[in-house]
């Protein structure tokens, strides 16, 4: 290894072609007092108990399928159950580990179960929950070079693969985040920095945009009455000319619009704004040109959907969630900013006890680019997923999903009782029962489909969630799974035809 620096007097670091001999760390814990000791493991008990982690984690994903896919509890049951004070005194871990996954772990829902079609799902690979193991473990800290020169090459380099899939030039570049809330968060208050933090910043998102996005600005202190909720069309996406008429009027009105929030993959229908036409209108207005692609972005490595996301790469930031459609483990999330300098400038800070981790530009410290110091070293979940799986894999997992959402939207359409209630958008499927022609009448129609929510989600046969489509109520799907299949799906389908016929009845 050559090239490994080691700090010195005068400039804190110099340049040595030895490695770093750190004097062999003695064994602490042998000459530590009895009380310190009492925290910590012997090597042997650490192996056996890691391994029956490991084991328990191997058995559910072996046996995902034969569990429900969502199962839930009131306070009345989990608080008799797990309600408790701290105890003065430890005990055995595999009694512990045994209670975790008897009493705690089932009451949750099952994520990855691959019929999971609720919300949106999550995936993630083992590569990438071994990553997580390994960080913890390793408890890197990844708020600055010094203490992370490797880890933060990785974050580079996984940050840089995603500008390039996005379509930024050089010079683009972000950060993990724990998720989407906090990269829209990070965006907003980078938008409202480069402004010059007006008075009267005025927000625009559409009434499709996340939740998440309303939050952040609040958070980023733009008033209530300054967020602009623009409406969308009959296809769930923005409609420019509206925006447009709201930032004019605006501005008349001596406002300061600032930002911009369009998404890419909305939640409710995966819908995708007219970026293309958003982009010359953040740009004539001179806009930050925000895009939450928190959901669909990873479709561009997709060829065949790729463009349809095509002006992606004209905005100034993109929202990305690796622990959705990239298969990672929650929190993996990202923000990637067109110019990465620009969330330094928001974001900097440089006390006095910091002083020693100003290593220059070419050493980011990634405190510098977000709301937070101590971070996790996120980026190692996506980097050796990519690499022990290869990208290939991934973009066909991603292309999977969305096929199979396009036979979902096909089959629906060749049932008469079942009938579309949004335009099928990536892996996202909003439709209802409706029953053969005049059976049922349409006021029933929500509590037939609530119904059959319901039934089908207690059964813990499948897991689907429901969302309004101007009022009616609708099923939804979200397909992302890499493990669902053509069967899981049509199982479903069957199931609700079953349901809707039976409360037709
Ligand atoms: C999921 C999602 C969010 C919220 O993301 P978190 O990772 O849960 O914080 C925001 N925007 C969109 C479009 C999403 O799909």
């Amino acid at each position: 290894m050559t090239g490994v620096l080691i700090w010195t007097d005068s400039v804190g670091l110099s340049n040595h072609s030895q490695p770093v001999t750190s004097k062999r760390m003695k064994d602490e814990a042998t000459e530590s007092g009895p009380l310190g000791r009492r925290l910590l493991e012997d090597a042997e008990e650490m192996r056996r108990s890691g391994y029956l982690v490991v084991d328990a984690i191997v058995d559910r994903w072996s046996r995902l399928d034969d569990g429900p896919a969502w199962q839930g509890a009131t306070r009345d049951a989990t608080g008799p159950l797990l309600h408790g004070p701290p105890p003065e005194e430890g005990r055995d871990l595999d009694g512990l580990l045994e209670q975790v996954l008897q009493d705690v772990m089932p009451l949750a829902a099952r994520i990855d179960h691959p019929r999971f079609l609720a919300f949106i799902p999550s995936s993630p690979s083992w590569a990438s929950v071994l990553a997580s193991f390994l960080i913890s473990g390793y408890n890197v800290f990844q708020g600055t070079w010094l203490e992370s020169a490797g880890p933060s090459q990785i974050e580079l380099t996984v940050t840089d693969w995603f500008r390039d899939w996005v379509g930024y030039p050089k010079g683009g570049g972000g950060l993990f985040t724990s998720g989407a809330s906090v990269a829209n968060l990070v965006a907003i208050v980078a938008a409202r920095e480069v402004a010059g933090n007006p008075g009267r910043a005025t927000l625009y998102l559409s009434e499709q945009a996340h939740a998440s996005v309303q939050r952040a600005a609040g958070i980023a202190g733009i008033a209530p009455e300054l967020i602009r909720v623009v409406a969308a069309d009959e296809e769930h996406r923005m409609i420019p000319s509206r925006l447009h008429q709201a930032i004019r009027r605006d501005r008349a009105e001596g406002l300061r619009p600032f930002c911009l929030t369009a998404t890419a993959g909305t939640t409710n229908t995966g819908a995708i704004d007219p970026l293309n036409e958003l982009a010359a209108i953040a740009r004539e207005e001179g806009l930050w040109y925000h895009i939450d692609a928190a959901y669909g972005g990873f479709a561009v490595l997709d060829p065949r959907t790729r463009p349809l996301l095509k002006g992606l790469e004209l905005s100034d930031s993109i929202t990305l969630d690796p622990h959705k459609w990239l298969f990672q483990p929650y929190e993996t999330g990202c923000l990637i900013a067109r110019d990465a300098t620009r969330l330094e400038s928001a974001f900097r800070i440089m006390p006095e006890y910091l002083q020693d981790a100003a290593w220059g530009p070419e050493h980011v410290n990634f405190c510098d680019r977000g709301p937070q110091l101590t971070r996790v070293f996120r980026a190692l979940r996506v980097w050796l997923a990519v690499h022990r799986y290869g990208l290939a894999a991934h973009r066909d997992a991603i292309a999977h999903g969305i096929a199979l959402a396009e036979q979902v939207a096909a089959r629906i359409r060749r049932e008469g009782e079942l009938e579309l209630l949004a335009p099928q958008s990536l892996g996202m499927v909003c439709f209802r029962y409706r029953g053969r022609p005049g059976a049922l009448r349409d006021d029933r129609l929500d509590d037939v489909n609530a119904h059959i929510q319901s039934t089908i989600v207690q059964s813990g046969f499948a897991m689907i969630s429901s969302t309004r489509m101007k009022g009616r109520f609708s099923l939804r799907f979200c397909i992302l799974n890499a493990r669902t299949t053509a069967g899981d799906v049509g199982r479903v389908l069957d199931r609700i035809l079953e349901l809707g016929r039976e409360f037709a009845a």
